[in-house]
C-alpha cells in the first residue's frame, strides 16, 4: 500500500515533481493558490484540496515547493492558517523548496516540537529534471527520515544525497545555486562577446562544449535564443527557473557568506547583475535571459 502524499506548490517544479508520484501509484492530495497549476494535477489523478490544511488531513507524507522562505515559514508556522497543528503525529514532512537553512532549522524545530520529523530536501536540475524524474536531492535531516522519503525521492529524482542536519541541504543547493548563477552570467558573456565579434552562437557553443569553457548551463540550458531546442531561451524565457528565484538565492547566498564569513566576490557581482536584470523589468523570465544584459539591441 503506497502512502497518502500532500503536495503544496504545484508551479515550474512542483507540477512535474507531483505528476511524477501520480504516476508512480501514489495517493496524491494537492493544493497550490493557482486553479490552473490545480486543474493541471486533477486531470493527472490527484484530488485538488481547497486549503492546505484540508490538503495534509490523513497524510502520511507532506511535501511543499513553495518559492522562498516566507512563503514555507507562513504554510507551516502561521498562528491561523498554519498547517504544523494538522498534520497527523506520524507523518513526515519533505521541504523542497530553496530557503535560507535557518528557516529550514527553524520550521524543522517547530516540527520536532510536536513531535513531527522534518526534511531539507531541495532539489537541482531544472524543469527537464522534475519532467524526467532525474532531479538531485540534497537532504538535511535525520538518516532515519531519509531512510523513509528514500522511496518517493526515488520517484521524483535520480541523486538522492544526505548533506547533514537540519539545514544542511539548504546550505549545498545555496553553494551549488551560486556558481549555477556565475556559469549562466560567464556563460551569456562569452557567447555574447563571440556573437559580436561575428560568430554563429551555435558553432561557438559545439566548440565551446568539447572545449574547456565546457558547463551545465552552455550544454544543457544554453542562453542563446535558437542554439538549443526545448530550453527556455527557445520559447521567449519562459517556464523555467525565474530570474527573482535565482535572485533570492544569489540572496541567501550573501546572507550565508556573512554568517560563515566566506568571500564570495563573484557570487555577489553576479547577485548585482541578477538585481538589475530584474529593476529593468525580467523579474518574471527565466534566469537565462542574464544574456541580454550582454546584447546590444538594434
Ligand atoms: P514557481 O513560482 O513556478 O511555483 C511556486 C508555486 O507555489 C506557484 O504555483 C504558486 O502559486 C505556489 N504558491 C505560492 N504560495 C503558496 C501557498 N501559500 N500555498 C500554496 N501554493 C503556493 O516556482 P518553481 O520554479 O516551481 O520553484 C519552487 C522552488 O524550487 C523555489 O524555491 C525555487 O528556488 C526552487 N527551484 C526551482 C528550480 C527551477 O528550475 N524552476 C530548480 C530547482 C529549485
Amino acid at each position: 500500500q503506497l502512502q497518502r502524499i500532500a503536495f503544496i506548490g504545484l508551479g515550474n517544479m512542483g507540477a512535474p515533481m507531483a505528476m511524477n508520484l501520480c504516476k508512480a501509484g501514489y495517493t496524491l492530495q494537492v493544493f497550490d493558490l493557482s486553479a490552473a497549476a490545480l486543474n493541471k494535477l486533477s486531470e493527472a489523478g490527484a484530488s485538488i484540496a481547497h486549503s492546505a490544511q484540508n490538503a495534509v488531513k490523513d497524510a502520511q507524507i507532506i511535501i511543499s515547493m513553495l518559492p522562498a522562505s516566507t512563503h514555507v515559514e507562513n504554510l507551516y508556522l502561521s498562528a491561523d492558517t498554519g498547517i504544523l497543528s494538522h498534520i497527523a503525529q506520524d507523518a513526515l514532512i519533505i521541504d523542497c523548496s530553496t530557503i535560507a537553512p535557518w528557516s529550514a532549522q527553524k520550521v524543522a524545530q517547530a516540527a520536532q516540537a510536536r513531535g513531527l520529523a522534518m526534511l531539507d530536501a531541495p532539489v537541482s536540475g531544472g524543469t527537464a529534471g522534475a519532467a524526467a524524474g532525474t532531479l538531485s536531492f540534497m537532504v538535511g535531516g535525520s538518516t532515519e527520515s531519509l531512510e523513509r522519503a528514500h522511496p518517493l525521492l526515488s520517484a521524483m529524482g535520480k541523486n538522492i544525497f544526505h548533506a547533514g542536519d537540519h539545514g544542511a541541504g539548504q546550505t549545498a543547493k545555496i553553494c551549488n545555486n551560486m556558481l549555477l548563477g556565475i556559469l549562466m552570467a560567464g556563460t551569456a558573456e562569452a557567447l555574447a562577446l563571440g556573437v559580436a565579434n561575428g560568430l554563429d552562437p551555435k558553432i561557438l557553443s559545439d566548440i565551446m562544449s568539447k572545449s574547456s569553457g565546457r558547463n551545465w548551463a552552455l550544454e544543457l540550458y544554453n542562453p542563446y535564443p535558437g542554439v538549443m531546442d526545448n530550453v527556455p531561451a527557445s520559447r521567449n524565457y519562459s517556464g523555467g527557473f525565474g530570474v527573482n528565484l535565482m535572485l533570492k538565492d544569489l540572496g541567501l547566498a550573501t546572507q550565508a557568506a556573512l554568517a560563515g564569513q566566506a568571500t564570495i566576490p563573484l557570487g555577489e557581482l553576479t547577485r548585482n547583475l541578477y538585481s538589475m536584470h530584474s529593476q529593468h523589468g525580467a523579474g518574471e523570465k527565466d534566469f537565462s535571459s542574464i544574456l541580454e544584459c550582454f546584447t546590444v539591441k538594434q
